[in-house]
């Protein structure tokens, strides 16, 4: 969401804003102009916080990034901060945002083919909407063996982010 010493790494990549890390991102009542109240806000006990995928990020790019809020300017993921670090070089980290975007993209199609769109949510929610969905006619251990390969995916998706982008995620006990 940043741009600071890194020019290039955030334009190639923005998948922070597209619910892919985290389905909403907390804003301060000072981000609100004109511009930013036209984002789809949640607003709750005070907080107000941006819907992710967020409503003003088309592809892959902030259609207001002049105006963009503080948490947007602010935020860094590890792989943005080891880029600026000099841990990681900037075609490497090109490759591992092309590696998560691909990963994304093939679990949206088999989401989509099981009849769970993309729409407005991220993935990790439409995930949780098949097991939902699948368990009002299924045991888990039905779902889990129907949907063996795109589970794979996840789990790797999620090994993805954690290892690269610092995103945690705690693993399902087994049952
Ligand atoms: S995920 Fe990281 S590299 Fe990509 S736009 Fe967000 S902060 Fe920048
Ligand atoms: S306002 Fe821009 S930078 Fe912030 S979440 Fe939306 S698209 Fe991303």
């Amino acid at each position: 969401m940043t741009d600071k010493n890194s020019p290039d790494l955030c334009t190639k990549c923005g998948v922070c804003c597209d619910g892919t890390f985290f389905d909403e991102a907390m804003i301060q009542p000072s981000d609100l102009n004109p511009v930013t109240e036209k984002l789809d806000l949640l607003r709750k006990d005070g907080k107000i916080k941006i819907k992710l995928p967020c409503s003003h990020h088309i592809n892959y790019r902030c259609t207001i990034y002049e105006q963009r809020p503080w948490v947007c300017r602010a935020y860094e993921c590890k792989l943005l901060k080891e880029c600026k670090q000099g841990k990681v070089d900037e075609g490497e980290a090109i490759e591992v945002i092309n590696t998560l975007k691909s990963a994304v993209e093939e679990i949206d199609e088999i989401l989509e083919k099981a009849g769970i769109p993309k729409g407005r949510l991220g993935v990790h929610k439409r995930i949780t909407a098949l097991e939902e969905q699948s368990l009002t006619e299924m045991t888990l251990t039905e779902y889990r063996k129907a949907n063996g390969p795109l589970l794979i995916k996840y789990r790797l998706l999620q090994k993805l982010l954690t290892e690269r982008f610092g995103i945690p995620f705690e693993k399902k006990k087994q049952p």
